[in-house]
């Protein structure tokens, strides 16, 4: 038999209108918050997470078959946070109460609300931790809230972004705590450090100083228009920088050489307006020649890239010039005690730099395929799935 006044209370139950400000207000903090762990695209707010799980984990005073045991238990629990209550209804508006109040992030590691919000969940599971199984967990939220108000918890995910998430949250974090932040960052330090000094020789500095710290690299194909056969860099967009006060961008004028057939030749600018920027060479899988204004058609792009085992990489002749492949558009530098980044036409240093770099790997491959191939392959060889299963690639 539900009591009356309690059935009144139906009207109210769970506090959403409390819940969603909190759960809203969680999404503007950017400090200290998980969410800042990692970007997770449908990361549910740990506010409703923490009122649900609790919602979910209590029964309601007002149901006839609520234990007396939890009752009472509640009842004490509460004191530190509120009135004690004298009836079964005044005990539901507390318990919703709390499930609302505690839901602020404010108080999320706040101590007498954590014991409070524990103590609940125990009386209300014969002083035993529920288990709270989560197999599609995600960023994490739910096993997180679950983990905070005492639980016992198991978390899954398909997605092995997520189970790396779920596993330095739930179970590294709380076991290491601050300690753990300090060795990654001694760590961290440490590889930069070791990192520099081998790949120095990769990535030199301009006779200025000026460290690169991008290129920005082209695929390209070959114009199949007769008489031209002009070497076309796949580009979307020649912008490079579209800061009001750093605008830069690249422009093209063709070199005709005797006997060779046409060149494109680059030069870095700062435009003064949109339409000096000339129209990319690539839309929608065609490539367009600036020699000729020839359009390769995507079938013919694609066999052409195929053709270069799919273009990424440039390839140089048997003395280190480049021959074809991909082609450096620009590099990106930081100067020494100026601001912002700086951008210019690659040189043969570059290149230079890209066929040391190539050697290095070759040699490491060689080495490790010397060893046996033992261990994981120097560079990541594990297939993707097909598109269209998980998407992740
Ligand atoms: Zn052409």
């Amino acid at each position: 038999m539900i009591p009356k006044e309690c059935k009144r209370l139906a009207e109210v139950d769970f506090p959403i209108a409390t819940v969603s400000i909190h759960a809203a207000r969680e999404k503007s903090i950017r400090h200290g918050h998980p969410s800042t762990l990692h970007l997770w695209w449908a990361r549910r707010p740990l506010a409703s997470s923490r009122a649900v799980l609790m919602g979910l984990l209590l029964p309601d005073p007002c149901d006839p078959l609520c234990p007396e045991a939890f009752k009472r238990q509640a009842a004490e629990v509460l004191k530190d946070v509120r009135q004690p209550p004298t009836s079964d209804a005044e005990l539901r508006k507390a318990l919703l109460w709390f499930i609302g109040s505690f839901s602020n992030w404010d108080l999320a590691a706040n101590s007498t609300y954590l014991r409070v919000a524990r103590n609940l969940v125990l009386a209300a599971h014969s002083d035993e931790p529920p288990l709270v199984v989560d197999p599609f967990a995600g960023g994490g939220s739910i096993p997180l809230e679950a983990l905070r108000l005492g639980c016992e918890v198991f978390a899954s995910d398909l997605n092995p972004v997520a189970c790396l998430i779920l596993k330095v949250m739930l179970e590294d974090i709380p076991r290491h705590g601050p300690e753990l932040a300090e060795d990654l960052r001694r760590v961290g330090a440490e590889i930069k450090q070791q990192a520099e000094q081998v790949l120095a020789d990769l990535y030199p500095k301009d006779p200025d100083g000026a460290a690169p710290i991008a290129y920005l690299w082209a695929r390209t194909v070959r114009c199949e228009a007769p008489n031209c056969g002009a070497e076309i860099p796949l580009v979307r967009s020649f912008w490079l920088c579209k800061k009001a006060k750093r605008k830069r961008a690249l422009r093209h004028r063709v070199e005709r050489p005797a006997g060779e057939p046409p060149h494109v030749a680059l030069e870095v600018f700062e435009p003064r307006a949109e339409q000096d920027v000339p129209l990319g060479t690539v839309t929608r899988a065609k490539a367009t020649c600036v020699a000729c204004g020839a359009v390769l058609p995507p079938e013919r792009v694609r066999a052409q890239l195929a053709a270069q085992r799919g273009g990424a990489d440039v390839q140089f002749d048997p003395s280190g010039n480049r021959a074809t492949g991909a082609r450096l558009l620009a590099v990106v530098t930081l100067r020494p005690g100026q601001n912002g980044r700086h951008y210019r036409l690659p040189t043969d240093s570059d290149y230079a730099a890209v066929y040391r770099a190539q050697a290095c790997l070759a040699k490491i491959l060689d080495e490790w395929g010397r060893g046996g191939r033992q261990g994981l392959c120097p560079v990541p060889d594990e297939p993707l799935p097909p598109i269209g299963t998980l998407g992740f690639r």
